[in-house]
């Protein structure tokens, strides 16, 4: 999760420079007749929905609070940097800018900055609000206003955005392993492994506070304990049948290597370093070497 790419170059002189570029413009813009274009679903009178009566006035009001924005991006600014000049986390930012590739950003490029935390979801066949409201736990009136939605059509392709949205892991599960492995901790699903922003995420995030308990997943003997790159402090287990397990951005880890471990043994606690943007634990399971997605060896 390395998300605090510095996007081009960093000499202070081009920093200083850029500064103050990026205070004469503001860099602030509004959405305008592009990005209108691009995200007319959001708009009071959405080309999507030909149908809609006129917005009243505290409706359209409320609706601008929301507004989706557009960001240029300048040299020498970072992912981090923009989401919290805008308020929001970079999950969100990823989320709203899936083109954004291995999570690097270069001058010039437009970002969509959602209006808080959430999730912008794309409108499939079959999606109705309710779906979706309750794929990400949100209510639909949330979505109905967030949206400035009068009626509850969804056009394929719509952009819909999800304030609060998080991504869901009860809609991807693959099952049917019979190698099986217990939660290594509790907290929320914070990033699910598999394709990510043109790469692959080869764990599972669970979020929660620095200091939880991470146990081991399976009983086996651990294989590694320390610093692993980006990962963090980092623990790894062996349970045979070519299946190790890896614990990562932990705060701190009480066991050695060659040591032996039961299933849901505490063998580390939660933490935030390395590439991490945020207290929580990166799971992994490997089989053969190769990440696996955790989900379809959980229950
Ligand atoms: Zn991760």
């Amino acid at each position: 999760m390395i998300r605090q790419i510095l996007a081009a170059m960093s000499a202070p002189f081009v920093l200083a420079a850029v500064l103050a570029f990026s205070v004469l413009i503001g860099g602030l813009n509004l959405v305008g007749p592009a990005a209108a274009q691009k995200f007319s679903t959001v708009q009071p009178a959405g080309l999507a929905a030909p149908a809609e009566p006129p917005v009243p006035k505290a409706a359209a009001e409320k609706h601008q609070k929301q507004i989706i924005r557009t960001h240029t991006v300048v040299a020498g600014e970072t992912l981090s940097d923009i989401a919290a000049r805008y308020g929001v986390d970079i999950e969100t930012l990823l989320a709203a800018n899936p083109n954004i590739s291995g999570e690097t950003i270069y001058p010039g490029d437009e970002l969509v900055i959602l209006p808080q935390k959430g999730v912008l979801h794309t409108v499939d066949i079959g999606d109705t609000l309710w779906h979706l409201a309750n794929l990400y736990g949100v209510d639909v009136e949330r979505i109905r206003e967030a949206n400035g939605k009068q009626n509850d059509f969804l056009a394929i392709g719509e952009k819909v955005f999800i304030p609060g949205g998080r991504v869901r892991y009860s809609h991807v599960a693959a099952r049917g392993a019979n190698f099986r492995f217990i939660w290594p901790t509790q907290g929320e699903i914070s990033s699910l492994f598999g394709q990510r922003w043109g790469r692959l995420h080869t764990g599972l995030d669970i979020a929660n506070d620095i200091g939880t308990p991470v146990r081991a997943a399976r009983a086996g003997r651990v294989i590694f304990t320390g610093w692993k790159g980006g990962y963090g402090y980092t623990v790894m287990i062996e349970h045979g049948a070519e299946y190790t397990t890896l614990y990562g951005h932990l705060a701190d880890y009480v066991v050695t290597p060659g040591q032996y471990v039961q299933t849901g043994q505490v063998i580390a606690y939660m933490g935030n370093t390395g590439y991490s943007t945020g207290p929580h634990l990166h799971f992994e399971v490997r089989r053969g070497g190769q990440p696996i997605n955790p989900l379809a060896v959980l229950p």
